[in-house]
């Protein structure tokens, strides 16, 4: 599939442009194993790279002239790196372009380009595309022009992007995961400090396997700001009693269970969750070191509850897929993955039981909420690179 990626856009590009590409890029999309909701809460998220990717083709012009071509959409997009670069009503480009504004601010970039690009990465199910999209183009002009960017600049210039191009105030995982993965590793990472360790993810006879539930809903943003409120609610009560408290992960479950009436019902819900989760992460990596694979099972899934249950962001959708494989012995745990709302459930299942799973588990879908779901098997591979025949 790979393969079959990178022939057809290196081939696109020799149709629009009549030369072969003098690079072609590959940057993949992410998946998070654990640690869900607490990257603005001073906790870990433990994402990994996958193999789906953003395929680039490209070849730098002599002149401050671009035009790219994306292949998926049927689009085209030209400009010329001369002129003041502004976010455009054409969505795609304005990944690529806020991170050719960061280049012309950071390095004076001027040097024009022909790219084509098309991915295996599917678009707004949570897998990140857009990170590998803005990481993959910031890869490749890095490398070309030899900018002399690091990886973890690399990153936070496809995060800027998103943030003044797209108007999308993301976090910094998804660009981190897509830039630094590495195969068979998941990355242990702190948001706030970007300090970050690998650890061993071979999942021997097991595999993850995600279930797009095909919604989205639209309190996403919403409930983002009403948690963020919540939880730092939380944690000034905490501090106010403890003081040697600094933030949730010097927090105790026991303190926060002392302070259930203060707390009242629902911010003690969202601080427990928190407290739990960042545990959750650092077990996640324990069980992953030694190949447990029930105890890593069993933690997806117990994050699972404490996200719908406590922290209240699934959906009936979401809640549906998870408990839908509870009894299945094939799978050892599942859980949304991502913001909530709508999106992916990532199931750690038993290799070889996939394709029956996913027919009956998307019957029962297909019954219940007239949807059609999506799979995607995926396997952890290396961050953003270049790809030499
Ligand atoms: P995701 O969860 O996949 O990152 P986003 O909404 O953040 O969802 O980003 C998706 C957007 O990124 C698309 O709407 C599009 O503008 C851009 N994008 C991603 N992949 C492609 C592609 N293959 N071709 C063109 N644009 C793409
Ligand atoms: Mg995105």
């Amino acid at each position: 599939m790979k393969k079959k990626l990178i022939q057809n856009t290196s081939e696109h590009f020799e149709k629009s442009f009549q030369n072969k590409p003098e690079h072609i890029f590959l940057s993949p999309g992410r998946i998070n194993i654990i640690g869900e909701h607490v990257d603005y809460n001073d906790g870990f998220v433990l994402p990994a790279a996958i193999n789906k990717y953003v395929c680039i083709a490209i070849s730098p012009n002599k002149n401050s002239k671009c035009k790219i071509v994306a292949k998926d959409l049927n689009e085209v997009f030209e400009f010329d790196l001369k002129d003041t670069l502004v976010p455009n009503q054409t969505m795609w480009i304005n990944y690529i372009l806020g991170v050719l504004q960061q280049l012309k601010e950071q390095k004076q970039f001027d040097n024009g380009f022909n790219a084509v690009f098309s991915s295996s990465v599917p678009i707004g199910s949570g897998l990140s595309s857009s990170a590998a999209v803005e990481c993959g183009f910031a890869y490749a002009f890095n490398k070309i022009f030899a900018l002399g960017l690091t990886k973890e600049e690399i990153a936070l210039i496809g995060q800027k992007s998103e943030h003044t191009f797209v108007g999308v105030n993301c976090g910094i995982m998804d660009q981190f995961a897509s830039v630094f993965g590495k195969k068979d590793k998941v990355i242990k990472l702190d948001c706030n400090t970007l300090a970050y360790e690998y650890h061993k993810a071979d999942f021997k006879k097991y595999s993850l396997l995600l279930l797009d539930s095909n919604v989205k809903h639209t309190h996403l943003t919403s409930g983002y700001n009403d948690r963020r409120n919540e939880v730092e609610q939380g944690l000034a009560i905490i501090k106010s009693h403890f003081p040697e408290v600094k933030t949730f992960r010097n927090c105790t479950e026991e303190m926060v269970n002392a302070l259930k009436n203060e707390l009242g019902e629902i911010v003690y819900k969202r601080c427990h969750f928190v407290v739990k989760e960042i545990q959750r992460v650092q077990d996640a990596v324990d069980a992953l070191e030694n190949s447990d694979f029930n105890r890593l099972g069993n933690l997806m899934t117990k994050t699972h509850r404490g996200l719908s249950k406590e922290y209240e962001v699934s959906c009936d959708e979401l809640d549906f897929l998870v408990d839908a494989v509870a009894n299945e012995t094939s799978v050892l745990g599942a859980r949304m993955m991502g913001g909530g709302f709508g999106g992916c459930s990532i199931n750690l299942v038993e290799k070889g039981s996939e394709k029956e799973l996913i027919e009956k588990i998307s019957a029962q879908y297909r019954s219940k909420f007239g949807i059609d779901l999506k799979s995607y098997k995926v396997k952890i591979s290396k961050g953003t690179s270049e790809y030499k025949n």
